[in-house]
């Protein structure tokens, strides 16, 4: 256990958060207590006694980086971390590979950088110097930034939004998942009243949004292949005809596990504008896919991804993920070897996240004697059989606990990269989301961002969905977003 006193808790979240990173899975306890120091870590396990303490004085003054906190306040807590990172580095010997950065979006500091008009070396050198990045992250977060930049110009931001959809139905619920997910078969019976309440949400996005752009649409989840080939029909044919198509670069659905995909599904999908699905295996390991709760076989994957190119889909991406209970590296390579064998057009490879709600956490004495790993070599395979394949990195995000503090990163052939996914970690236009647990995010000039959640619970939206398209209409109304 860890336990941390502070005499300010208004960085409680970033000290948190970097302490997890280098101690994955120890318990951290939070006093808060009027001292000199601004913060004092009592590390239990090493014996070791961490104090660093911050003065006006030792401010660097030329952090210029604007990203919406004031800049005094981001560079007093930039500081403190860099203060801190030295001394955990210290008491542990070790460096992490991206420094002091903990969010979620580590490439919008790139591309801020980079949209103001810096050169490549001076972000480098700005990331290395305020965050401590290491040469790989920090090319590696240059390198996206770039390609996303040059993606994201086709985008009309002012006046162009995407709709999200969410079918938050599974046939099981995976080991790691923390997604909301409902067993679909027990919402059988109740699939039609759920797809009545999605359009709904899908008449008042008609209405509102009359006057803007539909750029992407994303249909996810869940799984939304638990809905049967009449639903898929349907839902897809809602959207294309409540909508002008005419400035869409992209429709996505997630068609995710292949125990939910049939040929009669995917008929259903190629009979409209879809122009990406997903088919995602995770592992390529018989005994994983087991252990992970995923009732259908390897060869399932394989037979699936043929008949979905023979239909003609020819933007397929496949998800991974690294770090699974009982897998090492020489599973890793052999699952891109199964990949390449494959070809598809995208790759989004993540590093396992425990989340507190996952049954992975909930039963963890089940687990914790398997392996967890993920490393930078485990990265680097994925990497390699990615540019391999013709790919590049186009987008990268990361998440709290996630096995080895690596990150997740989309790898996507020439002309096949996910806009969609950009926009979601850029937040660089609104998105509509629809369905429960779907959060929708408004982009307002100047770049501040709200929220309107949906309720998860699927009860509770099917009888508030007056209520959801209502906070729809406040977010969007009282100050023009898009
Ligand atoms: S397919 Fe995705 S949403 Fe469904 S149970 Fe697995 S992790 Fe959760």
């Amino acid at each position: 256990m860890i336990r941390l006193i502070l005499n300010d808790t208004s960085f409680e979240y970033d000290i948190r958060g970097l302490l997890m990173a280098f101690y994955p899975g120890e318990e951290i306890t939070v006093k808060e207590e009027p001292a000199d120091r601004i913060v004092e870590a009592d590390l239990t396990e090493s014996g070791q006694r961490i104090t660093v303490s911050y003065s006006d004085n030792s401010r660097d003054k030329t952090e210029q980086y604007a990203s919406g906190v004031p800049a005094e306040r981001q560079q007093q807590k930039n500081q403190l971390k860099r203060l801190l990172y030295e001394a955990l580095s210290k008491d542990t010997g070790r460096q992490l590979p991206w420094g002091t950065l903990t969010g979620i979006r580590p490439t919008k500091i790139p591309m801020g950088l980079l949209e103001q008009g810096a050169r490549e070396e001076e972000t480098a050198r700005y990331m290395q110097e305020t965050y401590l990045t290491g040469p790989e992250k920090t090319a590696l977060s240059i390198e996206i930034a770039k390609r996303e930049m040059g993606l994201l110009k086709q985008l009309d931001y002012e006046n162009g939004y995407s709709l999200y959809v969410g079918i938050p139905f599974c046939p099981t619920t995976c080991l790691y998942c923390s997604f909301t997910s409902n067993p679909a078969g027990a919402w059988m019976p109740r699939m039609e009243e759920y797809l009545e309440a999605v359009f709904q949400e899908i008449d008042y996005v008609k209405e509102a949004f009359r006057d803007k752009k539909l750029n992407t649409v994303y249909i996810g989840g869940g799984t939304p292949t638990t809905l049967t080939a009449g639903q898929l029909d349907r839902l897809l044919g809602r959207i294309e005809e409540s909508f002008s198509l005419e400035h869409l670069l992209e429709f996505t659905v997630e068609a995710g596990r292949p125990d939910s995909i049939t040929a009669e599904k995917l008929e259903a999908v190629r009979r409209h504008r879809v122009s990406r699905i997903s088919i995602n295996p995770q592992t390529m390991k018989q005994e994983t896919l087991k252990i992970i709760g995923r009732h259908h076989t390897v060869e399932d994957i394989v037979d699936v991804f043929h008949m979905a190119r023979a239909m003609g889909f020819d933007n397929i991406n496949m998800d991974l993920i690294l770090g699974l209970p009982g897998e090492g590296t020489e599973d890793v390579r052999r699952t891109m070897e199964e990949l390449k064998k494959l070809k598809p057009d995208n790759i989004t490879v993540h590093s396992l996240a425990i989340k507190r709600a996952s049954r992975l956490n909930l039963l963890w004495e089940q687990y914790e004697h398997m392996d967890m790993v993920n490393n930078q070599e485990q990265m680097k395979i994925t990497e390699n059989a990615a540019r391999e394949l013709g790919m590049s990195p186009y987008y990268l995000y990361r998440q709290k606990n996630m096995a080895g503090n690596l990150e997740n990163v989309g790898y996507a052939l020439p002309g096949k990269a996910g806009i969609y996914n950009i926009l979601i970690m850029e937040e660089k236009q609104s998105i509509v989301a629809l369905g429960a647990g779907s959060i929708t995010k408004a982009v307002y000039p100047g770049g501040r961002i709200e929220r309107a959640d949906n309720v998860k619970d699927v009860n509770q939206y099917l009888q508030r969905i007056d209520e959801m398209i209502e906070r729809k209409r406040r977010l969007f109304d009282g100050e023009r977003a898009l």
